[in-house]
């Protein structure tokens, strides 16, 4: 084991290789390039009956794991949405995992807590979220998500689902797109409501949700007994970036009664510029709104943010209190334990902390409209081009596209040849992106959200699309 003299020696080393990684991470392939089985097989069975030493350890982990690895920090990953970091959030990282905290409640790291209730009020503010709106930190959206409708259900039902179990006669619905993100049914699924209760909405041709379809579909459901419980609305699909009108859907909700929460996840971010704010107009009405700062706001993974109205119906819905767990300071304090599904709690309030300050709320703004900018650039130049189209309006980051060889109509030769492109672009190794399907049309998807990117790596990934699609046509 390492004694205190030892770990000084290998944490500079470690940092050296940090420092060299990220300044040097454009030499590596974005896209692993290992085979499955591959990493497993090269690692042992069985684990070393004594210590070994950190420098064989470390040599492993650039012989065996690092090949294993895709570079979300590389400028040219364009893949998913981006889980951006940067220097301030490394740093922070490292000091979490010396101080080791668990911070479960107020006792158990008083900063934690308070730290946390502090950096999400400023959250709060640079977003232009409502002031009554209380946040907590959660590990993921899916997490805020799940935790949002078991706090609907529970508020809905007189908190008796948690005491006995379903009745029978709950008859709960929740609503969604068809473009919402697969955790609102995961979450549904877990809440004991049942996936044949959550209702997908069509959408319009931006595929943003039809407030009309909405309408129906609640009446409908009033109609037949049953209870509508949440509305789902998203800002920002993950497929395509698409916007919901919230400010309709606050109407309905507020008219029906249901719980109304904003997913938000990845284009949260952009809240930060006021000429997004927009996209929040009716969030009054709202009940609760995640976003993660560790998708596009410099803060490694995993930091979600998670914004609730009635701060009171979350905290009855979770709490739990052991004996070994009751303090003095229960009620004056917040005990984050309460605010969410784990009892046990990073603190991840710190790297959050340290990007703020660093950056500075206009160092995010820059950095974000940098993003978008180079985004606009892109969809201009494949708008102008005869054998690329533009497939989904581009709101933020996120350029849908696709390329349409000469002579050809039949979608899924189009579809196939896309799909060439794609697997040949990342088996490149020079650059990462995914795709989605919109209306069965294969479509090549490109997020610009990395901490370092540059106009430089967009030019570039144009160029090798352009050079890819000829190849393949
Ligand atoms: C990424 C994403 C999620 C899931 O986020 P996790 O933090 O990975 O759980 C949910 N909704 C949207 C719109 C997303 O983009």
């Amino acid at each position: 084991m390492l004694n205190a003299k030892e770990f000084r020696v290998q944490a500079h080393q470690v940092v050296d290789w940090i420092a060299d990684y990220l300044e040097e991470v454009e030499k590596y392939p974005v896209k692993s390039k290992v085979k499955p089985r591959e990493i497993y097989d090269k690692l042992p069975g069985q684990a070393p009956e004594t210590g070994e030493a950190i420098d064989a350890i470390f040599q492993d982990f650039q012989d065996i794991i690092l090949p294993g690895i895709t570079h979300w920090q590389s400028p040219n990953f364009f893949a998913y949405f981006p889980a951006n970091s940067s220097y301030p959030s490394v740093l922070a990282e490292m000091l979490t995992a010396a101080l080791g905290a668990q911070s479960m409640i107020w006792e158990t790291s008083p900063a934690a807590a308070e730290l946390e209730e502090r950096v999400l009020g400023w959250l709060k503010k640079m977003t232009g979220l409502p002031d009554n709106f209380e946040g907590v930190i959660q590990d993921g959206a899916s997490t805020a998500t799940l935790a949002t409708i078991i706090t609907a259900r529970e508020k809905s039902s007189g908190y008796k689902v948690n005491e006995s179990g379903f009745s029978r006669s709950e008859d709960f619905r929740v609503y969604c797109s068809t473009e919402t993100h697969s955790s609102i049914e995961k979450a549904v699924k877990i809440a004991g409501i049942g996936k044949q209760n959550l209702v997908k909405i069509d959408v319009d041709e931006k595929l943003s949700l039809k407030a009309d379809s909405l309408v129906r579909a609640i009446e409908e459901d009033i109609g037949r007994g049953k209870k509508p419980l949440c509305v789902v609305a998203s800002l920002g699909t993950t497929s395509t970036t698409a916007i919901d009108p919230l400010n309709k859907i606050a109407a309905i909700c507020s008219k029906y009664k249901t719980w109304l929460h904003v997913d938000a996840a990845f284009a949260g971010t952009a809240l930060v510029l006021p000429e997004y704010r927009w996209m929040i107009e009716g969030i009054g009405q709202a009940d609760s709104l995640v976003f993660n700062p560790h998708k596009w706001m410099f803060t490694n993974f995993d930091c979600s943010a998670y914004f609730v109205k009635d701060k009171e119906a979350l905290i009855r819905t979770f709490e739990i209190l052991p004996e070994y767990l009751k303090t003095k300071t229960r009620g004056k304090v917040n005990d984050y334990r309460d605010w969410g599904i784990p009892l046990g709690r990073r603190f991840r309030a710190l790297k959050l902390w340290f990007v703020i300050r660093n950056f500075g709320i206009k160092g995010i703004q820059e950095k974000i409209r940098l993003h978008i900018a180079l985004a606009k650039e892109l969809e201009q130049q494949i708008a102008k081009h005869d054998n690329f189209e533009i497939m989904a309006p581009v709101t933020f980051n996120t350029v849908c596209f696709r390329f349409m060889p000469e002579l050809e109509n039949d979608t899924e030769k189009i579809n196939s040849i896309n799909e060439k492109i794609l697997y040949r672009l990342n088996e490149s190794g020079e650059m990462y992106l995914t795709h989605t399907k919109i209306a069965g049309k294969y479509t090549l998807r490109l997020a610009i959200g990395q901490t370092n990117v540059a106009k430089r790596h967009v030019d570039r990934a144009w160029q090798l699309i352009r050079k890819t699609a000829l190849e393949v046509s």
